[in-house]
């Protein structure tokens, strides 16, 4: 049956290049969400019923949030990946967007392998409202854009850093996140921001042990950063599991551009000091999956979160050698069980 698949796959790729149809995005630029969900469509119009694009819910402001989902048999193990969680991280989407627009048309036998054996989820934009304004009005903006019911000299005080709002081990962070006017605030109290809920209700509604691997993608500083970020008196039981599943993307990843990536706890490496609260410590303590990351990518802080689109191609390849690596190693690890 997958062949089949596969084979109409390849076939509807083949087609769009006859037909001189390929829309949408070209990662030499930075695109706008209009863009990117854009591009979501095309890849459901095309590639569907392979392909398909949920609205999992509304950010503050009412903007969709999108995922995009491409199964090509049942039975898969999920690989969830989301970004731009952090409105400013733009080369975050760019990226992962590309990954997964390598998976549907590339022809690598590595890539072709992972695209039958594991259902792939991404949600490219987690934050909408903030990405909306990063790119309308402050590049620089980072949280949502919820007002925080707080005011300073400057007027009122808007948005949460979604990435300290989860609810697992909320305010446990040593580094200060309770200015409500700061750009690091994690709320008045943990799961107050529609845009998370919405991830963690889409999430809620699979099958325990559906999904295995879950990638938070960031910028910058070329980390594979794991769990606990709260605390590094205390590391998760399979820590070193973790550890070796993630050298097998710094492994992979370093090759074709001499890209080190580091890893280890985020508690340990994060320059930002303690984290709490984030996507990747509330799906591996809340929901059990087996192994959560946060991947910051480029750069070490020459160009920073302003990374140039002249980079986005080469971050994309590193993203994907990267995935390559990793899934490979949990599969050594038995932690993925690949539908052969
Ligand atoms: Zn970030």
């Amino acid at each position: 049956m997958f062949i089949v698949r596969l084979f109409l796959f390849k076939s509807l790729v083949a087609l769009i290049l006859v037909n001189g149809t390929v829309v949408g995005l070209e990662w030499t630029e930075y695109h706008n969400l209009d863009e990117i969900y854009e591009w979501l469509s095309d890849m459901e119009a095309k590639f569907s019923p392979l392909v398909t694009v949920y609205t999992i819910g509304y950010s503050y402001e009412n903007r969709p949030i999108k995922a995009i989902k491409v199964s090509s048999r049942p039975g898969n193990q999920a690989i969830f990946i989301e970004s731009n969680i952090h409105a400013i991280e733009w080369i975050s989407s760019a990226a992962s967007t590309c990954f997964l627009n390598n998976l549907l048309h590339s022809n690598d036998k590595n890539l072709e392998d992972l695209l039958l054996r594991y259902d792939w989820f991404l949600v490219p934009v987690m934050n909408p409202d903030g990405f909306a304004y990063s790119h309308e009005i402050n590049r620089w903006w980072r949280k949502n854009r919820k007002p925080t019911g707080f005011s300073n000299e400057t007027g009122p005080c808007y948005g949460t850093d979604l990435n300290r709002n989860f609810n697992y081990e909320w305010k446990k962070s040593d580094f200060p996140l309770n200015d409500p006017c700061d750009h690091w605030y994690h709320g008045s109290a943990p799961n107050t921001e529609p845009e998370i809920l919405a991830l963690q209700n889409f999430i809620n509604q699979f099958e325990d042990s559906y999904i295995r691997l879950y990638l938070a993608i960031h910028a910058y500083g070329n980390f594979v950063l794991l769990p606990y970020g709260h605390t590094i008196e205390i590391f998760p039981p399979n820590y070193d599991q973790m550890m070796r599943i993630a050298q097998g993307f710094a492994d992979a990843a370093v090759i074709k551009y001499n890209t080190t990536f580091k890893c280890g706890a985020s508690g340990l490496l994060n320059h930002s000091g303690y984290v709490s609260g984030d996507a990747k410590d509330w799906i591996y303590g809340v929901k059990n999956v087996p192994f959560a990351a946060t991947i910051e990518l480029r750069d070490n802080g020459g160009y920073g979160f302003l990374l140039p689109a002249d980079q986005i191609a080469e971050v994309c390849t590193e993203l994907t050698d990267g995935m390559v690596g990793l899934i490979k190693a949990a599969e050594m690890e038995r932690l993925l069980t690949p539908n052969i």
